[in-house]
């Protein structure tokens, strides 16, 4: 249980609101109740010191100096009782005492010299203070005596007890609110976790693409939406593995049809004459080098998933004049005419071997779909940059590809229209590739095209700066 987010939440908050009260109160009780003694001694010492004062001024009539410390113990409802240099009482407000010897501390500090106070407890609680009685000048002073103050203090410590019951009460209302509070608090905090763990163990159960719905502004609200990106990338990346395995059986189970057609075909021919045999295994051949042909571009793709670059700083111009190179000749016997013209030099970290194949994959597919109809067919690539990159496009002037089909010609197996109705070899499987290769380069490629004009495939190569 303890294990439980929820459960130690609620137990930190009540621990953290209870000694916050309790620390409170503490301070508040013990303040107010020092703060109430002193204002009663301090008021006792003023009545003391004006009966001491009385006392000196009128030191022969003690008749008089009774009869005031009387009325003092009336009216305040403490006990004034006056003592002499000796220790005994002379007057005693109540007329207890009087003729007593009487030597609390208090006293004796008084016939010494000095005031002081103390509270007893005898029975009930009992605040005694004395004063010294003097006579003289300034230079001459003598004590004669002292007036001593008892004072029963009960109703101070009465008013403490029943302030304290009721801070305690209202203490531990506000706790068990802070307590329902914090309950609170921690089942808003971890709600939406347990849903996200719920939601977490559903995505690990295949349940790709849903979405959990958590609408905050904090760090959860932030990793709910996190979760969200996630679960749908993976079901993005789970489609298109799947659309991938289908393209692929769907493309090796056509020329294998059209094998085991002809393989079949020869097969119940069996008087047909010997050109028509050969004729027929021709076609075999040809859909085995097209299945082959097929199985190389598939695993070129494959293992570009995994193939760590072998990365130099190279000139992409010089590479492209390279690729041209090795393209002429193909260009020529389609009568397409193939140039460089890119000359930047500026070197950019890539794997060479890879910038080639991206190359040739992009030239082979300008020859390929080279518009019969124009007498010139022409490829170029030209380079150019701007401040943070560097651009390489290659340019035809090819049958172009219609509006509707830029967007997806990067991706595996997509064929426009016009490719597959005029027959023209190919898988879907080389813009795909070119498409890799940059990423993996963290380059990026985009194809402009106007049906009937040409094509150019851009690559944009950002540059950094050491
Ligand atoms: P394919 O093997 O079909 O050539 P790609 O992935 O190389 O596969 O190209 C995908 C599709 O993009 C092609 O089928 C074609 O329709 C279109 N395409 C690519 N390059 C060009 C181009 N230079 N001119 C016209 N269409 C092109």
């Amino acid at each position: 249980m303890f294990n439980s987010l929820r459960t130690r939440l609620m137990v930190v908050y009540t621990l953290i609101i209870f000694i916050t009260i309790a620390a409170v109160d503490v301070l508040i009780l013990s303040d107010y109740f020092r703060s109430r003694l002193q204002e009663r001694t301090i008021t006792y010492f003023t009545y003391g010191n004006i009966a001491a004062n009385l006392v000196s001024a009128n030191s022969s009539d003690v008749f008089y100096i009774s009869r005031t410390l009387e009325q003092y113990t009336q009216t305040t409802g403490a006990r004034f009782l006056l003592i002499d240099s000796r220790s005994v009482v002379v007057s005693d407000g109540a007329n207890h005492y009087t003729g007593e010897l009487l030597t609390n501390p208090q006293v004796r500090k008084a016939l010494s010299g000095s005031s002081s106070w103390a509270v007893y407890d005898n029975g009930g609680k009992n605040l005694q203070l004395a004063v010294p009685v003097t006579t003289g000048g300034r230079d001459s002073l003598e004590v004669v005596g002292a007036v001593l103050i008892s004072a029963d203090i009960g109703d101070l410590y009465d008013s403490y007890r029943s302030l304290r019951w009721r801070v305690i009460l209202t203490s531990l209302l506000a706790g068990l609110m802070g307590m329902l509070f914090s309950f609170a608090a921690a089942h808003h905090l971890s709600r939406p976790l347990h849903k996200l763990i719920a939601f977490s163990k559903r995505l690990s159960r295949g349940r790709l693409g849903e979405q959990v719905n958590i609408k905050r502004n904090d760090e959860i609200g932030q990793l709910a939406d996190t979760i969200n990106i996630m679960s749908a990338d993976l079901h993005r990346i789970e489609q298109n593995r799947r659309r991938f395995i289908g393209d692929v059986s769907h493309e090796l189970k056509t020329p294998l049809a059209s094998i085991k057609a002809l393989v079949e075909a020869l097969l119940m021919g069996s008087n047909a004459p010997e050109e028509k045999y050969r004729e027929f295994l021709e076609d075999v051949i040809g859909e085995v080098d097209r299945l082959s042909m097929l199985i190389s571009r598939l695993l070129t793709y494959t293992r570009l998933e995994e193939e760590r670059l072998k990365r130099e700083y190279l000139t992409l111009s010089d590479i492209a004049a390279d690729t041209v190179r090795i393209m002429t000749p193909l260009a020529a016997s389609h009568n397409v005419i193939l140039e460089n013209k890119a000359r930047m030099d500026i070197r950019v970290p890539c794997d060479k071997n890879l910038v080639r194949e991206m190359l040739v994959n992009v030239i082979d597919n300008s020859i390929k779909y080279r518009d019969r109809a124009k007498a010139v067919n022409k490829i170029e690539i030209t380079d150019g940059r701007t401040f943070d990159t560097y651009r390489l496009e290659i340019s035809d002037n090819g049958i172009g590809i219609a509006e509707q089909d830029l967007s997806r010609i990067f991706e595996g197996f997509y064929r426009s229209e016009p490719s597959r109705s005029r027959e023209i070899e190919g898988y879907g499987m080389g813009l795909s590739i070119v498409k890799r290769i940059a990423d993996l380069h963290g380059w990026d490629v985009s194809a402009k095209s106007q049906p009937g004009r040409g094509t150019t495939i851009v690559l944009s190569i950002p540059l950094q700066f050491k």
